[in-house]
């Protein structure tokens, strides 16, 4: 190998094709083989946290997102039942003049066709699509990626972004045992217009209640809300985003609770449902020349809205470390999967213990309720549990 390595990614999702254009843009080449004949990401929205859109604006294309974005001024707790609410954040300005960058709600669509867009700019034919991953080799010298239907794909490195069942983790490490944390979540879209108009704002806001919670938050210029519900319920257990539940059933699992998740609830014709797992954060994810990125080494419930945020930070850091340093390439491996262990294994627990902050038994006592939450969203605790998030900066971080 002379110079930059050429780097086979198996997987074009978020994580993937943020990795993609890092390295094409540090000088690397690429080619992403991804299953699906054509690029898409499920009809949901992501939130984009100051650490996730200072990559992003990093690699070129923050100015283009924000043009499809939701810029939210801030996030705010509510309680279930009464309403009653409290700031958790303010973000908009204040969080470009406390991180240096902006805090966006996103379609999922959108962010994944303005990568695409970026990295086919790069390198037009940097994604191969219709590649469906079924295996690899490695030796000394490459590796040597195995495509579905028989064709064989070369590189330097291979990089697993294949998401939470990945192929490439489980040729290096066998099969992986996930535990269902006892909850399952629906999701859905909600047109803006049907909504009750003092619901129509710029804010973020988590309704928390007693084993159960709600997140709902702007997308595509405020045009539409994402709908996201989490509920402790053990007779559902498939790992999937694409099953469909009921509207009778979702309404069923938030009966009780105020009467403005109604207003969502009432308008989602056609809600998705799925199980949620936990896997335990892994101790390493290199073996030579192959590593991972993203949900396939550290999937996360998306309770601190950090997952794709993680695998973004993950694809700068993985090109920062392929391309600066010597030719040893298990060694520039080694250096980024020791940059990224340590925050991811603390991104994944802490969304965990937010199961148990969002739903927990004091909310269900309105008195014991108010106490819980000045606590648990008083300015101190907050801060703990975001700023170390968002105040990582992936172009200076010595790794
Ligand atoms: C309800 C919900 C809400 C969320 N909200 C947020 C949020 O607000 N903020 C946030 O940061 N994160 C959020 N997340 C987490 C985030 O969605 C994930 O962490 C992120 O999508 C991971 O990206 P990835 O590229 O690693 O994996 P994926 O997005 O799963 O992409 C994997 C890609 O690999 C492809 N693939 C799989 N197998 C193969 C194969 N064998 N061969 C070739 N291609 C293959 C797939 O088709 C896919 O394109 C949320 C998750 C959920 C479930």
């Amino acid at each position: 190998m002379r110079g930059h390595p050429r780097v086979l990614i198996a997987g074009g999702g978020l994580g993937g094709l943020a990795a993609a254009l890092a390295l094409l843009r540090m000088g690397c080449d690429v080619e992403v083989c991804e299953q699906a004949p054509e690029l898409k990401e499920v009809g949901a929205g992501v939130q984009l946290a100051p650490n996730g859109t200072r990559v992003l604006y990093a690699l070129g294309v923050g100015e283009e997102l924000k043009a499809l974005s939701c810029e939210a001024e801030g996030k705010e707790i509510r309680l279930w039942n009464s309403g009653e609410t409290w700031k958790l954040h303010d973000l908009g300005k204040a969080s470009i003049e406390r991180y240096g960058y902006p805090y966006f709600t996103v379609y999922r669509p959108d962010l994944l066709g303005v990568l695409e867009r970026a990295v086919r700019r790069e390198k037009p034919a940097a994604i191969r699509l219709g590649s469906k991953c079924v295996g690899f080799h490695q030796n000394e010298e490459k590796t040597t990626l195995q495509l579905d239907g028989g064709a064989t794909v070369e590189g330097d490195v291979l990089i697993g972004a294949d998401g939470v069942h990945s192929r490439i983790r489980q040729g290096l490490f066998g099969a992986d045992q996930p535990q269902f944390t006892g909850v399952i979540a629906w999701r859905g879209i909600v047109p803006m217009e049907k909504l009750p108009r003092h619901m129509v704002r710029r804010v973020g806001t988590n309704w928390v209640g007693p084993g159960g919670h709600v997140v709902h938050y702007p997308l595509r210029a405020g045009r539409v809300m994402n709908f996201v519900g989490a509920l402790e319920r053990t007779d559902w257990q498939v790992e999937s985003w694409s099953a469909r539940g009921t509207p009778e059933e979702l309404g069923a699992d938030f009966a009780g609770w105020h009467d403005d998740v109604q207003a969502l609830i009432r308008n989602i014709p056609a809600p998705y449902k799925w199980a949620l797992m936990v896997r335990p954060p892994m101790r390493r994810w290199s073996v030579g020349r192959v590593s991972l990125l993203g949900d396939a080494c550290h999937s996360m419930v998306p309770f601190l809205a950090q997952g794709a945020n993680m695998a973004i930070e993950d694809g700068y850091i993985l090109a920062r470390a392929l391309t600066e340093g010597g030719d040893d390439i298990p060694a520039r491996l080694a250096r980024y999967e020791n940059a990224r262990r340590e925050r991811t294994r603390r991104a994944v627990e802490g969304s965990a213990n937010n199961i148990q902050r969002f739903h927990n038994k004091a909310l269900a006592d309105p008195v014991q309720a108010r106490e819980y939450v000045d606590r648990e969203w008083a300015g101190q605790p907050v801060a703990e549990r975001y700023e170390w998030l968002f105040r990582y900066d992936v172009t200076t971080v010595e790794i």
